[in-house]
């Protein structure tokens, strides 16, 4: 066992599935929106600058030892494709720290991400002080980015942010979810529409690039209209750089789940969602934002573009899924879930569509009615 090894948070952006993590706080310091149960019973915590200029340093020494490793093996040094798999395969012998900085180097060694939920709660100087160190480090980096809260962000002036975009921050991700003040109430987010606004033109002035993270299905079939039409005027009035979107779904381990317990709160079923973010698409306006949809848990992945040139794309998109007959519907659903399709025109594939057709057809004799348990097992299964 090599001993050398960083410490890991447990989640990053879909869009920073390459990237370095480096662990500058612990948890996340609100930890109590009902949607999500990543950092629930977990006690945030700062990191001092000192600890992670350690794993800084650590990370360098990890760097060195997968070099020598690619000299003893004849790749002249480079984190070649072999050599990465070998570390991966291993996990006996490599840490979780070295098996990602040996991933970080073979996709070039470019990009950071910071953890965890909400980094910018860090004195401002504190936090230069680690970019700093990062950049000199590692003078191959091209990207830093991290998570924040629009409240977090409200607390920095303007100089502070364009000091942290000065040091090498280049991108904050937020979680808007909603532009709907009582839905932000109801999730209990802890933030209004106003400050989300405030917070992100801020960041943008700044400099610092900025992804809006929505949460498609949020508002449930109760409010899901003004969920959507609430959220297009926020983002209107920010223009971030990206407008990223994740479907809601709903584990028993969050606070949200005693609400449809109690019957309270009726979560939508895909048709409905994908209707949603229709609306939301329509009522983007104004702006020039890209629109990704990068999450696995999205239905329709291929709903992206740069606005407002790839718009009525976007929306044409949509209407293609939205007027398929109920069982083409299904076969899609399931395809998609199960991995099987990329994108709606995939169902133009006869092996793969007969595929998921046979599949059904099983569901069906096995459990007649079925398939909406098994769809939702499937989107469980990757959260
Ligand atoms: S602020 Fe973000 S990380 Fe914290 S509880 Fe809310 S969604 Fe989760």
């Amino acid at each position: 066992m090599i001993p050398l090894s960083c410490e890991q948070g447990p989640i990053r952006p879909p869009s920073e599935a390459y990237s370095l993590l480096l662990r500058v706080t612990r948890n996340c310091p609100w930890n109590r929106c009902e949607f999500c149960h990543t950092y629930k019973n977990e006690k945030f915590s700062l990191r001092t600058v000192e600890e992670v200029k350690e794993d800084i340093h650590t990370i360098q020494e990890i760097i060195s030892e997968i070099r020598s490793l690619s000299w003893r093996h004849g790749l002249g040094g480079e984190s070649a494709a072999p050599l990465v798999n070998l570390i991966l395969q291993n996990p006996q012998h490599y840490s979780d720290g070295f098996r990602q900085v040996a991933l970080w180097l073979y996709n070039g060694g470019n990009n950071v991400f910071l953890q965890d939920g909400d980094n910018l709660i860090l004195k401002t100087e504190q936090l230069v002080e680690i970019l700093n160190d990062l950049k000199r480090t590692f003078p191959s980096i091209e990207r830093i980015t991290t998570y924040s809260r629009s409240k977090t962000v409200s607390k920095k002036s303007l100089e502070e942010l364009q000091a942290l975009k000065h040091a090498g921050l280049s991108r904050i991700h937020i979680g808007l979810e909603t532009g709907n003040d009582p839905l932000l109430q109801y999730i209990k987010k802890g933030v209004t529409a106003q400050e989300h606004i405030e917070a992100g033109k801020k960041v943008k002035e700044s400099g610092i690039s900025l992804s809006e993270y929505v949460v498609l299905g949020l508002g449930g079939k109760g409010m899901w209209r003004e969920h959507a039409m609430d959220t297009a005027k926020v983002l209107n009035q920010i223009n971030p750089d990206f407008i990223r979107v994740r479907t809601l779904k709903v584990l028993k381990t969050m606070l949200l789940y005693q609400k449809i317990e109690k019957g309270e709160f009726l979560p939508m079923i895909d048709d409905e969602i994908v209707e949603e973010e229709r609306v939301l698409i329509e009522h983007l306006e104004g702006i020039t934002s890209t629109f990704v949809s990068d999450h696995i848990l999205n239905l329709l992945q291929e709903v992206e573009g740069k606005l407002p040139e790839e718009k009525e794309k976007m929306l044409k998109l949509i209407d293609r899924y939205l007027a398929l007959p109920k069982a083409e519907k299904n076969n899609f659903r399931l395809g998609r879930r199960g991995g099987v399709y990329q994108s709606v025109e995939d169902l133009s594939k006869p092996e793969l569509r007969d595929q998921v057709e046979r599949a059904l057809q099983q569901i069906e004799y096995e459990k007649p009615g079925g398939i909406e348990k098994i769809l939702s097992d499937l989107m469980e299964a990757f959260i």
